[in-house]
């Protein structure tokens, strides 16, 4: 047996004795997990926002550890080996995979009704409810890792767990965001949300040499923050000004690039709160009109927040008589590692400075608690297992 943080039902997770996972795939390796963090995504499904959790589930899909076990068909990665896990589960062959969208891979989610509802199936995640396949989380003493020589990536003994933890999903989010709104020298980028994700954003959009970097939020803790962390981040605080307002007082012709680092269940206007409320709609359109109210003509609108599925008000107009780009996506995680190890291995980019909380696993129920509502200045919690 092992102990694993567990969905009981909305708002509630509990620590739990779990069957310990076993290989069961000639392609699969178990890991002992050393750290694993909790995400914004996750708590979609803590607050019973996303559909398809089932009481037991184990949660978690940001995790590293060492590998205890690996199946006969596994070539890259041996035991002892020290690895991070990416979320999304590819299977490395088919024809998504071999366009590097591996967080859309054909292979790994068998989930029927996302197939319905969004007409083909992303990928499997891991720990992210029976929609994108059922698959048990990282945030357990163990976890059993499906086609590992593609969802592993090896890390030198030099660099620590926090360093390397966030190539598992929210340093390379940072940067696909980056990449589909093709945030480049000069260019003027505004950032919607500055938790974990939306921070790294900003720095990775600083990096990249963006000229001006605009973060919004109402979180006043998290504003303050990021001013301290990332020099030269102007702030536009929601709860003090009109988002689209300020924003144009700003920056008249409108940022070159609009990211989008919230997602579905933070709804903004009471019209769409309601409509939420009564089932008219899963998703509110309040955030994503701002994006493209804000942006310059002919810019680009990026989308990492996660959505579910419809939203009503969506203003297609502007999007369409501006000649705006929309990209958006689960982040191919595979596909931007080798880039982001070599930039923190050369010091390059550090994202160890969004960690506000290291408990136990033990402690993760009340470690929900406190990154859902913002308790104790929480940016990230990374938790530690400590196995038997
Ligand atoms: P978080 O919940 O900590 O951060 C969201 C922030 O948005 C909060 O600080 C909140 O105050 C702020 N916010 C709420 N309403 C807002 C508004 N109207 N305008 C501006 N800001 C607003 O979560 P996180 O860990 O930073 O994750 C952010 C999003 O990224 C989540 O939706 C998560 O699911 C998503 N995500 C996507 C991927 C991907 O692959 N695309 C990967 C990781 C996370
Ligand atoms: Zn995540």
């Amino acid at each position: 047996m092992m102990k694993a943080a567990v969905w009981v039902g909305n708002f509630k997770i509990e620590v739990q004795d779990k069957p310990k996972p076993i290989i069961t795939n000639k392609h699969d390796a178990l890991l002992r997990v050393t750290s694993t963090a909790i995400c914004g995504s996750d708590l979609h499904l803590f607050g019973g926002y996303m559909p398809g959790m089932e009481k037991g589930d184990i949660m978690g899909h940001e995790f590293m550890g060492v590998v205890e076990e690996v199946g006969p068909d596994v070539k890259s990665i041996k035991i002892g080996d020290r690895v991070v896990a990416c979320f999304d589960i590819a299977c490395g062959h088919c024809g998504q995979c071999s366009n590097k969208l591996f967080s859309e891979c054909d292979v790994t989610n068998s989930s029927d009704p996302q197939e319905d509802m969004y007409g083909h199936r992303t990928a499997g995640l891991f720990g992210f409810s029976h929609m994108t396949g059922g698959y048990a989380g990282g945030q357990a003493d163990y976890a059993r890792v499906p086609f590992a020589d593609v969802n592993l990536i090896k890390v030198p003994s030099t660099l620590t767990d926090q360093q390397v933890l966030f190539l598992s999903d929210i340093l390379c989010t940072a940067w696909h965001a980056n990449e589909l709104g093709e945030v480049k020298k000069g260019d003027v980028v505004a950032v919607w949300g500055a938790g974990p994700v939306g921070l790294l954003v900003v720095q990775c959009a600083q990096f990249r040499g963006a000229k001006r970097v605009i973060l919004i939020d109402n979180a006043k803790y998290r504003l303050e923050f990021a001013s301290q962390k990332l020099p030269g981040v102007e702030l536009l605080d929601f709860g003090e000004h009109d988002t689209v307002k300020r924003l144009k007082e700003m920056v008249p012709n409108g940022p070159d690039v609009c990211i989008e680092a919230v997602g579905f269940h933070y709804a903004k206007s009471l019209m769409s709160k309601v409509e939420m409320a009564v089932g008219l709609q899963t998703d509110p359109a309040d955030i994503i009109n701002e994006l493209i109210v804000s942006c310059r003509k002919g810019g680009i609108v990026s989308i990492v927040g996660v959505y579910a599925a419809t939203a009503n008000h969506f203003m297609i107009g502007p999007l369409m008589e501006k000649g705006l780009t929309l990209r958006a996506g689960q982040t191919p995680c595979q596909k931007y590692w080798d880039e982001l190890l070599g930039y923190i291995e050369s010091g390059k980019l550090d994202p160890t400075f969004i960690i506000s909380h290291e408990p136990p696993l033990s402690d993760a129920s009340h470690s929900y608690k406190m990154f859902n509502e913002k308790l104790d200045g929480c940016l990230k919690v990374v938790m530690h297992p400590t196995p038997a």
